[in-house]
Order: structure tokens, then sequence, then C-alpha cells
């Protein structure tokens, strides 16, 4: 079969991989679509962890082709979302339930073979059922919205809210719509590119703030009173994590959202967090989040029809995370059928 292979930093090569025999928990899983992310170009570059040589690909969803023996009633046909995410189940923190910080974390698409392939051999505890009326093009949008519902989760919104979301890419306007469910009165976007603010200001942002044009804390300001109760930093560079603190009221919470590069330093004033009494969370991936996402894209509750998504066939790999890394779409797919 054909897969988008990382062998090492700066290769990525699509070639011909034989598939294995299933063990009898796994499932063979014909992909439909397969999302492509930062991560996945961070990974491409080597500045974020992963185990090559893999195939990559952690964003997908597809129909099952083959199931082994004891594989939880997935049965050919079915069609399923991936959860990546593979915790081990007994170390000191999935013993309590914080499966997301486990000790030995190991992911589809980053140390096992993915989704940017024909198929994909999936454990089965990974699998998830989808209405087989959701679109593969939709599909994709599970595992990154299960984050960003974890991202809700930690950012405690509370019914009249005013939140701000900084940055307008995937995720922010995951967020952006997660928080108006949630219940905020008003949700604040910032971002610099101009098509991104009007994909917010389609979805419900109640107003979306250019910070190359304005300035932002006195905006903010201005438009929520005393700062907002909750800031998410969603664009993952220092300067948004230090502009966070500023925005947020006191006795705000602030929500680190963004994935900023490795070893990238902040500089802020500690006593912003100690006078205003700021709550300061971290979100990271998508603990016990999935069955939530599906129910959401299910119900429509959360929308896709206005990102700019652009699909390449599995050849096209190599343009589907330029124009992600060029900013030139939402989303790139991989439609290994195309
Ligand atoms: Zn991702
Ligand atoms: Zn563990």
């Amino acid at each position: 079969m054909k897969v988008a292979l990382f062998e090492k930093p700066h290769q990525l090569n699509v070639t011909h991989k034989d598939l294995r025999r299933l063990n009898g928990d796994e499932v063979l899983v014909k992909v439909t679509a397969c999302g492509v992310c930062g991560t996945d170009l961070h990974i491409v570059e080597g500045s974020s962890r992963s185990s090559p040589p893999v195939v990559l690909g952690h964003e997908y969803a597809g129909i099952v082709a083959d199931s082994g023996k004891e594989s939880n009633g997935y049965t050919v046909g079915d069609h399923v979302a991936i959860d990546p995410n593979i915790a081990c189940g007994t170390c000191f923190y999935c013993r309590r339930g914080e499966v997301h910080l486990c000790e030995r974390l190991r992911a589809l698409g980053v140390d096992i073979d993915g989704g940017m392939a024909e198929f994909c051999i999936v454990p089965s505890s990974q699998l998830y059922h989808i209405p087989g009326t959701m679109t593969p093009e939709h599909a994709v949008f599970i595992e990154p919205l299960s984050c960003a519902v974890h991202g809700i989760d930690r950012a405690r919104i509370r019914a009249g809210d005013t939140v701000v979301i900084l940055g307008g890419g995937t995720v922010g306007l995951l967020l952006l719509q997660l928080a108006r469910i949630s219940g905020a009165s008003r949700v604040i976007i910032v971002e610099p590119v101009e098509w991104k603010r009007t994909i917010a200001t389609r979805i419900g942002a109640d107003e979306a703030l250019d910070p190359m044009a304005v300035d932002v804390f006195q905006n903010v300001r201005d438009l929520t009173g005393e700062g907002a109760d909750v800031v998410i930093e969603c664009a993952g560079r220092s300067e948004t994590v230090a502009l966070s603190l500023k925005l947020a009221r006191r006795g705000g919470t602030v929500e680190w959202f963004g994935v900023c590069p490795l070893g990238e330093m902040v500089q802020m004033e500690p006593n912003n967090v100690y006078f205003k009494e700021l709550t300061i969370v971290g979100s990271y991936v998508n603990p016990h989040t999935f069955d939530r996402s599906i129910a959401l894209v299910a119900a429509n509750k959360v929308g896709f029809d206005h990102f700019v998504v652009h699909k390449f066939p599995l050849d096209g790999v190599h343009e589907a995370l330029k124009a992600l890394a060029e900013g030139k779409t939402i989303k790139s797919l991989i439609l290994p059928t195309l």
C-alpha cells in the first residue's frame, strides 16, 4: 500500500509498505481522510518528538476493512474515527485516570504508523464508531476538536463570561465555537490574517481584532470593561503568551493551549499574576473527550463549512504540508482515495 513515511528530519517520502498480519485486538482501517496539523510540520522539521521511520497522520477516519478475533465488535464496513493517543494503563498517572499524562504515552502517526496511508492497523481500543452519514471531511476534525473540548473543560467558562482567543487557526476557530456553546456572552478573537478573521466572524466571533492595526489591550478593555474573564492563547508565540496575562481581568483565567517551539522563553511580570490573582492552566491532548467530540460533530453543533480546506492525494503530501506551513489553509486534508 502507499504511505507517507517520515524517515528522518526533512525526509518525508511517499513510498510502498507491505501490510503485516493483524493481531487479535487489531483492526485494519481503510483511511478515507487524514488531516495535516502543525504537529506534523514540527515532526518533519525535527522540532517535535517522534519515532521514525513512521507513517505520519494522527487526525484521520476511515472504514473497517478487516478485524482480528478480539476486536471489540468492530466489523467490516463500520465507519470509525481513531483516537491516536495510546496510554500504557499501568503507570502512576494512568492509574489515577490522568491518561494523557502517561509516562509511556505513544501515538499513532507519531510513534506508530498512522493515517497518511491507504490503510492503517489500529488497536481496537483506539477506535470509535461514527455515523456513516458523517463526511470524511468532517470526521478529520474529531481529533483536533477532542483536544479543544479538553481545553474548554480546563478553561471553565461560565455562562455569561467574556472570552478572548488569541489565534484564529484551526484550534482557535474550534475553541471559539466551543466557547459560544459553553455560554460565553462575548467572544473576541485576535488574529492578524484578514481571511481568518472573516471566518471567525462568520462562525460567531463578536469581535475579530487585527493585532497589527489596533491596540489589543485597549480594545479588550473597551469591550469588556475590566478585561476578559477567560483568555485562551492558541497561537503558540511568546508575545501572545505574555499578552494573555495582560488581557485577563483580576481573578480571571488564562489558558495556554498553543504549542510554543521547544526552548521558547517568555518575558513576563509575575507580579501581574500575583496582584490579579490569575489562574493559569495548560491543556494537553484529549483525555476522555473523544465521545463528546464525535457527538458535537454528529449533531452539527460545531461547523466547518466556512473553513478554508484544501484536499490533496497521498502523492501531494508535500504540497499539503506546504499549504499549511504558509498559512494558506485552515486545514490540509489527505484523501488517499483521490
Ligand atoms: Zn494534530
Ligand atoms: Zn501510563
